[in-house]
């Protein structure tokens, strides 16, 4: 399989430089130069088969040969060893808990998956990579853990210092290896300024190949699309017309589900939930396409002003607004009406969320106030690691799962920095 830039100013190319690049030499996202539907039969059995039979026939076709059958089967079973249950919330409405890998976080496959990939090109120790990330809290966790002693592959996470939860501080820079944590005197759009400065520095990029990991990089985007399969498997027998609500902040997540959907699987309505940065929202009531600052709120992984894969959605709908417009609800919610939802699914079904599975909670009602369907929401992140809104909102203390309880008592190890300069030389020694 072929990778194209979206920006059609960059030659072709495979898989793997598509990864190792990140983004395309013209600045574009890459997209795959076809999709083709899975076998009718794939989805009449899917009940059938194991989780990692799924992914890797779902994800073949992007990926092999350049990485041979064998070696994907592995990463593909590797990265999916724990569970993605369906859990009933009412007649209508499930939840699709993505949060059970190791930092609790639904980012945690694409990482998973992410790592492996680059580890099997360094496999001769001949392309050894940097991961440079910055994060506000959830992706250095994920990105962190994913790529623990992954051979080759050299971890650098940059957050801002005292901006980050003590979970997530705890997360990013207890373990040591191959991954290194910069605690950056600032707020996290200078985390993002100093990786942005790094990739464009030419003296930087001479010496050593830089890549990201967020969902730009096909291979942390591509392999959410095993998700939407998942609850399909689990649903199939009990409802006829699923829709997904998808808490979304860059719009990585729901895009692989239209992926997904491109493949075969019967999806009725994708729903965008979002916060109050409604960037889509609007887009979608006025077809006038106008990025925002991004504000703050306490679903903070999706204050996202510009989703960056939003333009991979549109041309997954043929760049049609209509085509688009019939596949794609979206809605938008202030912190009131998510904390509201949040207590709501507490005492009404019984059920403690995160606030961002709260803002997909409300998607999905929203969509069925006129529309007939089974609507699954996802839940993006367990709800200890926005702890403090939590126990705010229900009045109850939640208990840490064992991923979280493990991290705590380790020593943190973070090297301060306060300018590029420093990052620079960092990387340079
Ligand atoms: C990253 C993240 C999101 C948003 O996902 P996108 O793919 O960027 O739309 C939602 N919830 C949580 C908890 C996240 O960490």
């Amino acid at each position: 399989m072929k990778y194209y830039s979206l920006n059609r100013k960059a030659p072709n190319t495979s898989f793997a430089d598509a990864v190792v690049r990140g983004l395309a030499p013209d600045k574009g996202l890459y997209f795959p130069e076809s999709i083709t539907p899975l076998d009718t039969s794939f989805f009449e059995t899917i009940e059938d088969k194991s989780n990692a039979e799924i992914a890797f026939e779902a994800i073949k076709q992007f990926i092999v040969p350049e990485i041979p059958e064998v070696v994907l089967r592995t990463i593909v079973e590797e990265t999916l060893n724990f569970d993605f249950p369906v859990v009933n919330i009412n007649k209508n409405i499930s939840t699709l808990e993505l949060f059970h890998g190791p930092t609790m976080a639904f980012k945690d496959v694409g990482a998973r998956f992410m790592a492996r990939c680059l580890g099997y090109f360094n496999t001769d120790n001949t392309n050894e990579v940097t991961v440079l990330v910055a994060t506000s809290g959830d992706t250095g966790g994920a990105v962190a853990n994913g790529f623990l002693g992954v051979k080759g592959v050299n971890v650098v996470i940059l957050y801002p210092s005292g901006k980050v939860s003590d979970i997530q501080e705890k997360q990013l820079t207890t373990l040591g290896q191959n991954i290194t944590a910069l605690e950056v005197d600032g707020v996290f759009d200078d985390c993002q300024d100093m990786v942005k400065s790094a990739f464009m520095d030419k003296e930087l990029t001479s010496k050593m190949q830089l890549t990201s990991a967020n969902s730009i990089n096909i291979a942390r985007w591509l392999p959410q699309l095993f998700y939407y399969l998942f609850a399909y498997k689990q649903l199939k027998s009990k409802h006829k017309d699923i829709a997904f609500s998808i808490p979304s902040g860059n719009f990585g997540n729901i895009c692989a589900g239209m992926v997904a959907q491109k493949l075969g699987l019967p999806v009725q309505q994708f729903i965008a939930a979002n916060n109050a940065n409604d960037t889509v929202v609007s887009y979608m009531n006025t077809e006038c396409y106008e990025p925002k600052r991004s504000v703050q709120t306490i679903s903070n992984a999706m204050d996202v002003g510009n989703p960056s894969n939003f333009i991979r959605i549109q041309e997954l709908h043929d760049n049609n607004f209509k085509t688009l417009k019939a596949n794609l609800s979206s809605f938008s919610y202030s912190d009131d009406e998510t904390k509201a939802a949040l207590l709501e699914l507490y005492k009404v079904h019984n059920y403690i969320a995160d606030p961002h599975g709260a803002v997909g909670y409300l998607g999905a009602k929203a969509y069925l106030q006129n529309n007939d369907a089974h609507v699954v929401f996802v839940e993006t992140a367990h709800p200890t690691k926005f702890l403090d809104v939590v126990e705010d909102v229900i009045e109850t203390t939640v208990a840490l799962p064992p991923q979280i309880e493990a991290v705590m008592d380790k020593e943190k190890l973070a090297i301060a920095i306060e300018s590029y300069e420093e990052l620079k030389r960092f990387l340079l020694q």
